[in-house]
């Protein structure tokens, strides 16, 4: 898989409709991309920031999504 066809399955990975076999390779990718990991990077920080709001107030679609990308970049949960 080449970078653009990573950023396109993304947000289907985060919406968990990619098969078990694409997600390891889209985690095998981001392990020698350094373009990609800046991208996760900073979903990353965008998943810090919802952190700092009530569970309460996070609708939870959004929630779920937000710990697919936690699981994506192998963040500390
Ligand atoms: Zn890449």
């Amino acid at each position: 898989m080449d970078c653009r066809e990573i950023l396109e399955g993304l947000s289907e990975y985060i919406d968990n409709e990619l098969a078990d076999k694409t997600c390891r390779e889209i985690e095998e990718h981001l392990k020698d991309c350094y373009n990609c990991q800046v991208v996760v990077n900073t979903l990353r920080q965008t998943v810090i920031l919802y952190r700092e709001v009530p569970d309460d107030e996070i609708p939870g679609d959004v929630s779920m999504r937000l710990h697919k990308i936690i699981k994506l970049t192998g963040g500390n949960d």
